[in-house]
């Protein structure tokens, strides 16, 4: 088989690996890629939005498969296009895409389908929002309804800043036409697990569960960022917290999708608040999460070929799907400075220490091919995973294999984790 993979992140090089790890699998293509995932695939210099370009080198090449890892192009409708031409796919249309396209759709359809989540109106006029915060409770937290980077969720302690958001998101439009219409939503207290599944429009299987670290620093301080570390799985998703959500969320969307007209084929990825009334959906994603993706597929048996397959033919009822019994830790290599400003284009050292170094992967985010070097080419660099029989020692191990790479203002959390001590 022949395989295209559309995206240029952490998450599609562990996508790229998991699917090099398949015996069906010659050849892997990725759309643009970077200089990790060009140790596993043939990188091509082809946008991620650029759709028509993309299908022109899926026919060109007769690829047999594409999968989609990013948001913007699934939102943007890409499946659509390669539908179109006759190409088989794996990711959600555009109608289905909605669901992390926008919020608002979301939030209504958890409230018509009865999936728990945080109450919330929705608006489209600055005026009437202002309006509904002058009688609201604090904290309260304001959406920007569209896609804005993980960036467009403003938690606010007092009428002054939601006010202060409002005008930020409606009207100075920093996030764009993301923010013409928001999500007001009452304010949960608890822990966040990150749970990824497969869905083929009907059935769903769920994956391993995650934790994802959003702030920048240390103690969960500093700005959001894309994601700083992961562990898997989360040991506060109890078994009770399964049992709920296969109950009342996870078949319960794909059932609200599919009766709206709006089957979903691909990875819905729900983010979880456990808040003392139990699970609620904070959010959906219509792919993987990035640095989820890095923490969970390691830790896959199966060949993630028959998974997608199974997802883009509706059969993955037939699919046993299976994680290996440990843990697996990620931490982020970033650039010092990120989210906000930093430098580019320092060598990047150390990375041969990982060559056929078992339980240990170091997949690229920003990173370019200079030559015989590869350089930081971003914010978030690279992601360090290693699994380990439990979270400790996958901790640990992560940790120490952070030490294996040098480059010039490297920075990295040094609690990715913390919460396992808790547990
Ligand atoms: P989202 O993109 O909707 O998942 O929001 C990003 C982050 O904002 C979440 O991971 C939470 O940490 C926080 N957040 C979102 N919604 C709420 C809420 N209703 N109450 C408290 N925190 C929230």
């Amino acid at each position: 088989m022949k395989v295209l993979i559309v995206g240029s992140g952490g998450r599609e090089h562990a996508i790229a690996t998991a699917v090099a790890k398949s015996p069906k699998v010659d050849k892997i293509y990725c759309a643009p890629g970077n200089a990790g995932i060009g140790q596993v695939a043939e990188c091509v210099k082809i946008g991620a939005m650029e759709f028509d370009k993309l299908v022109d080198f899926a026919k060109e090449k007769e690829i047999d498969l594409t999968v989609i890892g990013m948001d913007d192009p699934l939102v943007g409708g890409i499946v659509d296009k390669f539908e179109e031409a006759g190409l088989r796919v794996f990711g959600p249309r555009k109608n289905a895409a909605i669901l992390e396209g926008s919020k608002a759709f979301s939030k209504d359809l958890m409230k018509k389908y009865n999936i728990p989540t945080a109450g919330y109106e929705n608006f489209d006029s600055p005026e009437e929002a202002m309006k509904y915060l002058e009688t609201s409770k604090y904290p309260i937290v304001l959406k920007a309804d569209g896609l804005a980077l993980g960036k467009g969720v403003l938690i606010c302690n007092t009428k002054e800043e939601a006010m202060d958001g409002v005008k930020e998101l409606m009207l100075d439009k920093k996030f764009g036409n993301a923010g013409n219409t928001i999500v007001i939503e009452e304010f949960m207290t608890g822990r966040e697990v990150s749970v990824l599944s497969f869905v083929d429009g009907k059935t769903i299987k769920i994956m391993t569960s995650a934790q994802d670290h959003k702030r920048a620093k240390d103690g969960d301080q500093g700005l959001n960022t894309g994601g700083m570390g992961t562990f898997s799985p989360s040991p506060f998703y109890t078994e009770e917290v399964d049992e709920f959500c296969k109950k009342y969320v996870y078949q319960a969307t794909v059932d609200a999708m599919a009766a709206e007209g709006r089957e979903f084929k691909g990875v819905i990825f729900f983010g979880l608040m456990l808040t003392e009334d139990g699970p609620k959906v904070l959010e959906y994603n219509a792919r993987f999460g990035d640095p989820e993706a890095q923490v969970v597929l390691p830790r896959m048996k199966n060949d993630i070929i028959d998974v997608f397959e199974a997802c883009v033919d509706g059969t993955l009822d037939q699919i046993d799907l299976q994680f290996e019994d440990n843990a697996a830790v990620c931490v982020v290599l970033a650039s010092d400075g990120y989210p906000v400003s930093y430098e580019k284009g320092f060598e990047i050292k150390g990375l041969e220490n990982f060559e056929n170094k078992e339980g240990y992967y170091v997949f690229h985010a920003g990173t370019k091919a200079e030559g015989d070097k590869i350089v930081t080419n971003g914010g978030r660099v690279l992601g360090v995973t290693a699994k380990g029989k439990d979270l400790k020692e996958a901790r640990a191990n992560a940790y120490e294999a952070t030490k294996l790479i040098q480059f010039e203002n490297k920075y990295m959390r040094n609690d990715i984790g913390k919460a396992i001590d808790e547990a």
